[in-house]
């Protein structure tokens, strides 16, 4: 399939058309952001190894029975995937408390979550993503309801099959954003899952080893992104 114009360029990631309107091309960039975009920065072989990483688990999802829009890796940086219409809204499910959720409760982090939580926030940089229910999706549009419904099924299904991944690797999966749209009227997972968008920690030392290492300036990002991958049998090689 031939890659035609950039369509869009995200933060981390940019998209172009191919000669089949079904399809486009998905770049990962070594571009990493935080805080909305405010704070960016380029991280060696960032982009090589979230391509591999998704891919690795689009197709696991899709083992699963989870429909995705992942295709094919096309080489180390891209990959492609159907085209989607997209909700503008990202589905947050937590396991154990962190991130926006300790700031907004005042809960202690890293206390379990039972049973895990679901959250739904717009995707709209200049509001700062804002945490939004199901009835103002409804009312807006975002979504239809039938729609919503299957992505929160989907959500907490890639809960079932993930978490038990990451802990068989040594993991804690604490959180993860997911973002589905329709192809053809199915819901259907979009976007990427790599951590850049999830929050695992080591099982034993409750170490991080995703994208807050760059929001906390923590550093070693990538060592422990392909360390996190290592761990899960992905060759960043092949
Ligand atoms: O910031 P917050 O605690 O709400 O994030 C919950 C989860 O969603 C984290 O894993 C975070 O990496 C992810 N997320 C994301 N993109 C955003 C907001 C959150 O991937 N714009």
């Amino acid at each position: 399939m031939q890659k035609r114009e950039e369509l869009y360029a995200g933060k981390a990631k940019s998209v172009f058309t191919t000669d089949d309107p079904d399809y486009m091309v998905l770049e990962f960039r070594d571009d990493t952001s935080a805080f909305d975009g405010k704070r960016l920065e380029q991280l060696d072989r960032k982009g090589m190894v979230n391509n591999k990483f998704n891919a690795f688990i689009m197709q696991k999802l899709s083992e699963a029975g989870i429909p995705t829009h992942f295709e094919k890796l096309l080489s180390d940086n891209e990959c492609l995937v159907k085209r989607l219409d997209m909700m503008p809204v990202e589905c947050v499910v937590r396991n154990r408390a962190a991130g926006s959720l300790v700031r907004r409760l005042g809960v202690e982090e890293g206390i379990e979550l039972n049973p895990p939580t679901f959250e739904l926030f717009l995707k709209n940089d200049a509001l700062g993503d804002p945490m939004v229910n199901e009835s103002l999706v409804e009312t807006f549009g975002w979504a239809n309801p039938a729609d919503l419904k299957v992505a929160k099924e989907l959500t907490f299904k890639v809960n079932q099959v993930l978490k038990q991944m990451f802990a068989d690797a040594g993991m804690l999966l604490v959180d993860y954003k997911l973002e589905f749209g329709l192809f053809k009227g199915e819901v259907v997972l979009g976007d990427e899952f790599s951590p850049d968008g999830c929050r695992l920690w080591d099982k034993e030392t409750l170490r991080k080893m995703d994208k807050d290492r760059f929001r906390q300036g923590l550093g070693g990002v990538i060592e422990a992104y392909e360390e996190v991958g290592a761990r899960l049998g992905i060759d960043f090689t092949a």
